[in-house]
């Protein structure tokens, strides 16, 4: 079996900022770049907020860049999914996807987080037939048609008014009475002519014959002037937030009710395991943005030098 001293298993900010340190620290990394190399943010539009791009960068080419740097500074990085990981002993050993083991000195989880659906039957029964959660993904799709969002945050916002681009027409589905997003998203969104938000909707259910054709929706549920209706709409967008991609390493790392990873100290990144680190939003209910993501890939990276050269 293959015995490598770091193994980063993800491919987003965390997994190619920790690949970056710890290649440079010739701990010879090996990434495992899981189901959607380059992460997240390969589903996103513009990024603005990520420091040294005074106009922006897009989040396809923030990670291009990122995984050649990690590649010129010499880690490893090689298409695969962990499937299946055993921590009882070290050196602790992860299955790939092809059947594969490797066996690994220190191990930085960095899987990330993966997008949230309602839980409605039909969101299956229209999945790549009217049913999104990744507008950049498939919006191409709807030049000139008719689509809604679900959701109220950044991503929801960010979604909406990538869509209005394209579509004709974008509803925004809120269930509250007000946006979380931050207030100039807010700002975008409200201001934007093509799209319109439904404050206090629900998503009862879809329908169609072939496809999607609409949307079963509830105003002001369970109020004494609650109102259904029907919405026409080609194409449904789900951004609801994200579940973290934990569920493989929970018999031996610490996760609170909702499968984020609970780090061992205020380090972020150590856990119970000497030598396993967790990194990025698997690890971060809280900021889930690209920068926290690729500090704590920095600290994970680093804990495992130090883990290293301690023994
Ligand atoms: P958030 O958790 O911030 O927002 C989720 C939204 O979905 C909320 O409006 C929530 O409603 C709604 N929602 C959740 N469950 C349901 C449901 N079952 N039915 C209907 N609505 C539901 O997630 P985001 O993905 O938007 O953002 C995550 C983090 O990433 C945030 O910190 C955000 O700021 C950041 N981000 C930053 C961006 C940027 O800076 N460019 C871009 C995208 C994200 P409710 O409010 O009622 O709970």
């Amino acid at each position: 079996m293959e015995r490598v001293k770091c193994l980063i298993i993800g491919s987003g900010p965390a997994g190619y900022t920790a690949a970056i340190y710890a290649a440079r620290a010739n701990l010879v990394p090996v990434v495992i770049e899981g189901v959607q190399p380059g992460g997240q943010l390969t589903q996103t539009t513009v990024i603005e907020n990520f420091p040294g791009f005074p106009n922006g960068i897009s989040g396809p080419e923030l990670m291009e860049n990122m995984r050649l740097q990690a590649q010129n500074v010499g880690a490893d990085i090689r298409s695969g999914v962990a499937v299946a990981v055993d921590f009882d002993a070290q050196p602790y050993v992860v299955t790939l996807d092809d059947g594969t083991d490797i066996s690994a000195d220190t191990i930085i989880v960095a899987t990330g987080a993966a997008a949230k659906y309602l839980g409605l039957s039909d969101e299956t029964k229209y999945a790549g037939m009217g049913v999104s959660a990744c507008a950049t993904c498939d919006g191409f799709f709807y030049r000139k048609k008719v689509v809604a969002v679900v959701g109220g945050g950044d991503t929801a916002c960010e979604e909406a008014n990538y869509l209005a681009s394209l579509a004709s027409k974008v509803y925004l589905i809120v269930r509250k009475p007000f946006l979380r997003a931050s207030k100039a998203m807010q700002e975008r969104t409200l201001n934007n002519p093509k799209i319109e938000v439904l404050f206090e909707h629900n998503t009862l259910g879809l329908y169609g014959e072939n496809r999607l054709e609409g949307i079963h929706l509830v105003k002001r549920m369970g109020e004494p002037d609650e109102t259904r209706y029907d919405l026409p709409v080609n194409g449904f967008f789900l951004a609801i937030g994200h579940n973290p991609n934990s569920e493989i390493f929970k018999k031996y790392l610490a996760t609170d009710e909702t499968g984020y990873f609970i780090p061992r100290d205020e380090s972020g990144v150590r856990t119970l395991l000497p030598g396993v680190f967790v990194a990025g939003d698997v690890a971060d209910p809280h900021y889930r943005q690209a920068i926290t993501a690729a500090a704590s890939g920095c600290k994970a990276a680093l804990e495992a030098e130090r883990y290293l050269s301690s023994k």
